[in-house]
């Protein structure tokens, strides 16, 4: 099977009805970047910065932060580099952090909140991304956005930061993109001017889906319980679809479900053309989606649906074999 992956690295990602879905690699750590070359990813759709923070045992210094990235934008070689600002809190408890006694993590205070709030590290990391770029393109993206205005605030912080950085006579990006991470039900419902704002948004299905059904991605028991396509959840996925196509915002989807093939089929049906996920499953992907065609896939699901069903799995899954 991985030679057969193989012989597809040069091949686009194209279904047979001729409609080109992205496909990029998650990472995080030095030990990912090989894989830029080696899975056939057209870039780094989600790049994990808090991984770089949960190694150590202190907070890294801006320098030693600033050459890490350039080497992740040395290695991508021109190919974009989403870096997701940190998401720290939650399920990611830094070694060297003053433990937060929450009751609920991963409804706390975490991720752009704890940005917002503390600025200070987040300074410091804008200050490092925009010194690794020197000059080259940079795209940064939040995490946790829930409401518009975190977004804005977030925004603003980058802003400011290139303004103090080209004082300082560093070298400006050629051109920065700022996104979002859409990975709370609340934002699929912002006001239009937040879908105009972000200069892309990427769904993050791992939260998105956990908030979306209250049920604990940690939790084994009750994760299994709903189905990435359960109907509702897919319908979330197509709204979110509809309201960045009004405004022409690009989207993308980056959840451990965008690389699982039947999943990120679903995806791509639901008008998603821009996937992330970890390297190995590119060329499953990219196996299945350039035999399938996507308005077929979407007849199948819709039929699905008119009959009640709660999950669209066993139809898809159904046609599929069908197909051979
Ligand atoms: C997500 O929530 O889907 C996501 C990509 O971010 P993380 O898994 O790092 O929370
Ligand atoms: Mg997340």
């Amino acid at each position: 099977a991985q030679e057969r992956y193989a012989s597809l690295r040069g091949l686009p990602c194209e279904t047979l009805c001729g409609t080109r879905v992205g496909l990029h690699m998650n990472a995080g750590l030095m030990a990912d970047l090989p894989s830029l070359e080696g899975s056939g990813a057209e870039g780094v759709g989600l790049f994990r910065t808090e991984l770089q923070f949960l190694i150590r045992n202190q907070v890294p210094k801006r320098g030693e932060l600033a050459a890490l990235y350039a080497r992740v934008l040395d290695a991508a070689n021109g190919r974009r580099v989403v870096f997701r600002t940190l998401d720290i809190g939650s399920d990611k408890v830094l070694p060297y952090m003053k433990p937060q006694d929450e009751p609920n993590p991963a409804m706390g205070w975490r991720a752009i909140r704890l940005g917002l709030d503390k600025p200070g590290v987040m300074r410091m990391q804008l200050q490092a991304l925009i010194r690794a770029a020197n000059g080259r393109p940079l795209t940064l993206m939040f995490p946790f956005v829930a409401q518009f205005e975190e977004h804005v605030q977030g925004r603003d912080h980058v802003l400011r930061a290139l303004d103090a950085e080209g004082r300082l006579g560093h070298p400006l990006p050629e051109r920065v993109e700022i996104g979002a991470m859409l990975e709370t039900p609340s934002l699929a419902f912002a006001p239009r001017q937040f879908f105009e704002m972000a200069d892309f948004i990427s769904i993050g299905g791992n939260d998105l889906k956990q908030f979306f059904f209250a049920a604990d991605r940690e939790n084994e028991r009750v994760r299994r319980r709903y189905d990435s396509l359960n109907v509702s959840f897919l319908s979330l996925i197509e709204q979110i679809v509809a309201r960045c196509a009004e405004v022409d915002t690009p989207l993308s989807f980056c959840g451990e479900d965008a690389g699982r093939p039947i999943e990120a089929l679903c995806i791509a049906a639901a008008g998603v053309r821009t996937l992330s996920m970890r390297p190995a499953s590119i060329g499953p992907v990219k196996h299945l989606l350039r035999r399938v065609d996507l308005r077929e896939a979407r007849a199948v699901i819709a039929e699905a649906r008119a009959s009640g069903a709660q999950s669209v799995r066993s139809a898809v899954v159904d046609w599929l074999v069908r197909q051979g």
